[in-house]
């Protein structure tokens, strides 16, 4: 997974705690979220709500 970018756009987007998981796309000037799963691949941010979430699981509980 790309890891997120430093500073995160649209900090409190559900995107960031998805098990989509989104893409970070970032251009000289902006960060922008891919998400996987949208056939726009870019939702409107920040997104509050999403009949595609599903949250990602915790940190360090991956498989191995
Ligand atoms: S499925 Fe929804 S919440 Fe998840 S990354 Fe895509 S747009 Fe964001």
């Amino acid at each position: 997974m790309t890891p997120p970018p430093e500073p995160l756009p649209f900090p409190d987007s559900l995107c960031h705690r998805c098990a989509a998981p989104p893409k970070y796309v970032q251009t000289r000037t902006s960060t922008f979220i891919l998400c996987p799963l949208l056939p726009q691949k870019y939702a409107p941010q920040p997104v509050r709500a999403c009949h595609l979430f599903r949250p990602a699981p915790p940190p360090g509980s991956g498989p191995g």
